[in-house]
């Protein structure tokens, strides 16, 4: 067999996972019908699936005149992926199985200027501590959402722990992982075209169209939305630039206006050190989804600045749902998709193209979610475009 014919049976026992994912159970003639191949190739395919055990049969569709077709379902059992989100201050780390349920959780924190040893040994113990509650019985690779914005230290630290890992590993940048966190969750639309605007320490943006990223995620590591002009005459950026996203939307951003504020910061308790940005601003947001009024003020900015440049490329693209994700703004889902739903519609209103506002709910965190169905999707469609 040619690497091409490889390639594609490969792509086509994908495309037949996931259809089998999203219908729950179907038959080989749904499946040919939805993806527009033979009959004869699904039936290879299928064969092949069973054999490998990612796909059983489950009895029979109800008879309309004819044979019976016999379902399929995937195996939820055959195949568990990790997701690792690696944070300036903590490690958060899930476990999937094949049709991405969330079946296990661990988040520990991470000591300051930690080594990929100290990683290593934080991993260690989230798995055993998801082993205790259940046995993983085939962990097929380990996903790792690499944050933007943050020092280097997180990719230096990547490539130090997968050659020391046994499990085969696999990265992307933290907006794809959370927009594919978000769409296997279930928050996004099946079909079309929707972007995920992910904030952190910087801004990232992920397309996914009918589910598959739009770029590929060597291109969505090096986008960024940190430097679109939200005020022309705001504050000089490193870019050369003025009044730049990240100056005002980050997690770093939000810290730093809540330590403006008079006696918030104390308040609050933020630590206000370069490795806690990500944790001083969710309790930002915490406090202000609570009511607190000096966090609300010290986040309005934020969300009005990420409202308008996100609602830009929104529009320019022509996506019809935007999910925004991030610890911080999940951390105020509520008043985090308020905010941002008024901006769109007020603006919308003047170009007729409505586009849907929505925060995503997944926790602990859709990146590591994403992460671990990156890694479930490596293992089934062995694509060069998806490996890092
Ligand atoms: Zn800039």
């Amino acid at each position: 067999m040619t690497m091409t014919g490889e390639r594609r049976s490969s792509s086509t026992d994908a495309a037949i996972l996931e259809m089998v994912r999203r219908r729950t159970v179907t038959t080989r003639v749904e499946i040919s019908r939805e993806l527009g191949v033979t009959p004869a190739t699904v039936t290879y395919a299928v064969k092949r699936l069973l054999a490998a055990g990612l796909v059983v049969e489950a009895g029979h569709a109800r008879s309309n005149g004819g044979k019976r077709a016999s379902l399929l379902r995937l195996n939820d059992r055959a195949r568990w992926a990790i997701g690792c989100t690696i944070g300036s201050d903590r490690v958060s780390v899930v476990a999937v199985d094949m049709t991405g349920a969330l079946r296990s959780r661990a988040v520990v924190p991470l000591g300051a200027g930690a080594e990929a040893g100290d990683v290593a040994h934080v991993l260690d113990r989230a798995l055993s501590m998801m082993e205790q509650d259940r046995e993983l019985p085939t962990t097929t690779g380990i996903g790792f959402a690499l944050p933007q914005g943050g020092a280097g230290s997180t990719a230096r630290l990547y490539s130090a722990l997968s050659e020391s890992l046994p499990h085969p590993t696999v990265s992307a940048a933290s907006p794809l992982c959370a927009a594919l966190g978000s769409f296997w969750s279930g928050e996004q639309p099946e079909a079309g075209l929707t972007a995920t605007v992910h904030v952190e320490e910087g801004i990232g943006l992920a397309l996914l169209r009918d589910g598959a990223p739009l770029l590929r995620a060597g291109t969505v590591a090096r986008s960024t939305m940190d430097h679109l002009c939200v005020d022309p005459a705001g504050p000089p950026c490193r870019c050369g630039g003025r009044g730049c996203l990240h100056q005002y939307s980050s997690s770093r951003a939000i810290a730093r206006a809540a330590e403006l504020r008079e006696g918030l910061a104390e308040r609050l308790g933020l630590a206000l050190t370069e490795a806690s940005t990500e944790s001083d601003a969710v309790l930002v947001a915490v406090a202000a989804a609570q009511g607190d009024e000096l966090a609300q003020e010290a986040l309005e900015p934020a969300l009005t600045a990420l409202a308008q440049a996100s609602w830009g490329l929104a529009s320019a693209l022509a996506v019809d749902t935007v999910v925004f994700s991030g610890a911080a703004l999940q951390a105020a889902a509520g008043l985090v998709r308020e905010a941002l739903a008024e901006h769109f519609a007020s603006r919308s209103a003047a170009t007729g193209h409505a586009i849907d506002v929505r925060v995503s709910q997944v926790q602990p965190h859709p990146g590591s979610v994403g992460a671990a169905v990156l890694a479930l999707q490596t293992f089934m469609d062995p694509s060069p475009a998806i490996r890092s």
